[in-house]
């Protein structure tokens, strides 16, 4: 059973939090201070960890530093702040997805899925399968439907990045880093352009999307289709 640790202040969504996790199967621990969660998170090693930015005793970004210095436990932010600068510097500080309060317990569940599934290793070729896609990074090929898709090296090496991090909000900042190798940033058009090629690619577009989500301001989510 999946531990899912929380930290959250306000001990009404604390418990309701509790209760719902609970009902969906997972085990519970939880902290009302960033303190007390970073020395839970320490000692008892949760497969998912949930904090609420607003804490009392630390920020909760600087909790998810902390958190990110020791481990590399998937972490979900729960924000009131719901404005694109902020989302941006959780994610670039390492957070895995973030939620915004208030939210449903199962939009939180939903999330919590998407981490775990996305932290289960790939098959033992280490092929990624997501619905009717493949990626096989040994081979450098991606199939779609069972047909071989033309992709540049780019638009290959963009798309196992964001299949790698399924589920996640994947910021363009993250996507130079890692597939340009340009952690300073400069070409958001590049991205926006080789993301464009790349749904057309995989048969839909940004208005129909099935694969590729856009999360306005902040980026990218790779998901399995409906
Ligand atoms: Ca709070």
């Amino acid at each position: 059973v999946p531990l899912v640790a929380v930290v959250e202040d306000d001990p009404k969504v604390r418990a309701a939090v509790e209760r719902a996790l609970g009902a969906s199967g997972y085990s519970v621990c939880s902290a009302a201070t960033g303190l007390d969660g970073l020395s839970r998170i320490v000692d008892e090693r949760p497969d998912v960890v949930v904090i609420d930015l607003g804490l009392p005793d630390i920020d909760g970004l600087e909790l998810l530093k902390m958190v990110r210095a020791v481990s590399t436990v998937p972490v979900i932010v729960a924000t009131a702040r719901d404005n694109d600068e902020d989302i941006v510097r959780t994610l670039d500080a390492g957070a895995d997805d973030y939620i915004v309060k208030p939210f449903s317990t199962a939009q939180l569940d939903a999330r919590i899925r998407a981490v775990l599934r996305r932290t289960q290793p790939a098959g033992h070729d280490g092929t990624v399968v997501v619905g009717q896609l493949k990626v096989d990074p040994a081979a450098r090929t991606a199939t779609l439907d069972d047909q071989v898709l033309q992709l540049s090296r780019k638009e290959f090496d963009l798309l196992f990045h964001l299949v790698a991090n399924q589920g996640r909000v994947v910021t363009k900042r993250e996507l130079l880093a890692e597939v340009w190798q340009q952690p300073y940033g400069g070409g958001d058009k590049t991205v926006d352009v080789h993301l464009s090629w790349l749904r057309r690619k995989l048969g839909e577009t940004a208005a129909e999307p099935r694969y590729l989500q856009t999360v306005r301001g902040v980026g990218v989510r790779f998901v399995e289709p409906d």
